[in-house]
């Protein structure tokens, strides 16, 4: 039969408990029979000692008070015939009363003789029910010895093995729960036992079964997503490079190794911060905010390439990035070919239409010949539009400038205010036309460090829009101010403004405010944004609808 852990308890127990009965009841036992014999010896014999020795004492005192000494005699006499315990003390006794009966005085010897007798007789049976008791102490005590002797080593064996037989399995279970608490799932639990323990051991062993089972099927399935996501990585034509919160690269397709010129072992699983210093590229793309095309070299040619960042979303937010190199080299060889075409074209067109303009110019002076009202006004309209296209085209050829990384540049020593002249100067006309005045003010100290040219252009060209978008009548305010080691010149007017959402795109090549009636390229400030960044400077707008536009740009200086 196998016992169960609470019926090993219970019967470890009710074991000791029937031992410690056992000695209360041995000791009960010997220790009651010890007063028994006790009670006997006094009842039964110390008393008939008593009696005889005052029939002796009767005896000795008969011839001074007899009357006294046959009174104690007979009443002695008489409980100890009432007293008879021993074997031969009735016959004795019998004797004793036939004597003192038959006459005192006669058998006196006799009476002496018989009463010693029964003193004797209870004497010695004193002695032998005090050996008796003796003996019965021996058994008692050895009986209680061996008792306390099986108790202890029943206490002994209990105490040493049962913390154990509670403690071992538990300090087991405890180090399966805690493997299995690691992911540790293939952790066993084997007890060698048939309790409790064995239980429990069995039903944790199912459970760590199930979540292996849970855990290799949920393998399976990660694998498989990975192994897909990996392919789906691998199958793209752009570069692709997935890094985690922590900055850990978790991977990089063949297009991104063969541009980073590093195999997969080397960079996926390792920090971003660490193969940023080991890889120029690399550390590029990190540092790198604006998404500017950029020419990297492979296999001895000239690519082109764009950076895009996108972020990997899940429930908690963003959980990482992905950058992705989109190669835009034959895009940009068809831009490179639409900019040269449009320099060739604007370039061609520009030498017949100023030598047009010029012909114009000479047919408005009265010294070649009269014109009449009409023609007059024929000439002046037909000059307008020479002079429309003269500046598209010069808006045209400087966007190709731009476009194709040409900028010239003469950077040197400037004073802000000479900027300021000249571009005055250019937008007189302009300005008087439409009866707008200026409101200047300037606090500057330094020379800028800038081509004056072009900054003029910058300048005249948000003159030129402040003037075409504002009212008649009008003041633009131009302030020139210096902070530290930058000249910020700034053209405010107090126009028709720009709308919130297009703000941050008049900056951008060819637009125009949807609605703007005036006539444009939607250049100017795209052109000027690339020539004030050319020189190390920023360029920048505010507006508000209806109430007028502020534009300005911060240079160097000297
Ligand atoms: P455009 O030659 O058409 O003026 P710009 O690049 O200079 O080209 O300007 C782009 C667009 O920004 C303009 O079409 C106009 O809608 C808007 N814009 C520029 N300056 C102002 C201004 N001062 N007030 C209102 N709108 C402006």
């Amino acid at each position: 039969m196998v016992l169960k852990l609470k019926q090993k308890i219970a019967l470890g127990a009710a074991f000791l408990f029937t031992l410690l009965m056992l000695v209360g009841a041995v000791s009960f036992i010997y220790f009651n029979k010890s007063i028994a014999n006790q009670n006997d010896i006094l009842r039964d014999n110390y008393e008939s000692i008593d009696y005889t020795q005052n029939m002796l004492h009767a005896l000795d005192i008969w011839n001074t008070d007899s009357i006294a000494a046959k009174k104690i005699f007979e009443d002695n006499l008489q409980k100890q015939e009432a007293n008879i315990t021993e074997k031969g003390e009735d016959t004795l006794t019998q004797n004793l009363h036939s004597y003192y009966y038959l006459s005192k005085a006669q058998y006196e010897t006799q009476i002496r003789y018989y009463i010693n007798k029964i003193m004797q007789l209870n004497l010695a049976a004193i002695i032998h029910k005090n050996e008796n008791a003796e003996k019965n102490t021996d058994d008692a005590k050895f009986y209680i010895t061996i008792l306390i002797t099986i108790c202890a080593l029943v206490g002994f064996t209990f105490i040493f093995n049962f913390p154990g037989i509670i403690a071992n399995p538990i300090a087991k279970l405890t180090d399966g729960i805690k493997a299995i608490a690691a992911k540790n799932y293939s952790q066993r639990i084997h007890l060698n036992r048939k309790d409790e323990f064995a239980d429990l051991a069995n039903a944790f062993n199912y459970m760590a079964e199930e979540l292996d089972k849970y855990e290799h099927s949920n393998l399976a399935k990660i694998l498989f997503e990975k192994q897909r996501a990996e392919t789906v990585i691998n199958a793209l034509k752009d570069a692709s490079i997935g890094i985690d919160n922590n900055g850990i690269i978790l991977f990089a397709n063949q297009q991104a190794l063969q541009l980073l010129n590093v195999k997969e072992g080397d960079i996926v699983g390792r920090s971003k911060e660490v193969f940023a210093k080991q890889n120029d590229l690399f550390n590029y793309l990190l540092k790198e905010e604006s998404n500017q095309p950029f020419k990297i070299v492979v296999d001895n040619k000239e690519q082109f390439f764009s950076k895009e960042t996108v972020d990997i979303n899940n429930s908690n937010g963003v959980a990482g990035i992905v950058i992705v190199l989109k190669n835009i080299t034959p895009f940009k060889e068809l831009d490179v070919a639409k900019t040269n075409f449009i320099a060739t074209v604007s370039h061609e067109l520009k030498t017949p239409l100023a030598s047009s303009d010029f012909s114009l110019k000479l047919l408005e002076d009265e010294r070649i010949g009269t014109l009449n009202k009409e023609q007059k006004e024929l000439v002046q309209s037909l000059r307008g539009d020479n002079q429309r296209l003269l500046k598209i085209l010069s808006e045209l050829l400087d966007l190709t400038q731009v476009e194709s990384g040409k900028i010239h540049l003469h950077l040197q020593s400037v004073e802000p205010f000479l900027i300021l002249e000249r571009a005055l100067k250019a937008i007189t006309t302009a300005a008087t036309e439409k009866n707008i005045s200026f409101s200047i003010t300037q606090n500057v100290t330094d020379n800028i460090q800038a081509d004056e040219e072009k900054t003029s252009w910058v300048l005249i060209n948000l003159l030129t829009n402040a003037i075409k978008y504002s009212a008649e009548n009008s003041t633009i305010q131009i302030n020139i101010q210096q902070t530290e080691n930058k000249v910020e010149f700034s053209v405010k007017d107090t126009g028709k403004g720009i709308p919130e959402e297009f703000l941050p795109k008049v900056f951008d090549r060819f637009f125009k405010v949807p609605g703007t009636e005036k006539t444009g390229t939607g250049l100017g400030l795209a052109i000027s944004k690339e020539f004030i960044e050319a020189m190390g400077g920023t360029i920048s707008a505010e507006s508000k609808l209806k109430e007028g536009s502020r534009f300005w740009f911060q240079l160097n200086t000297v």
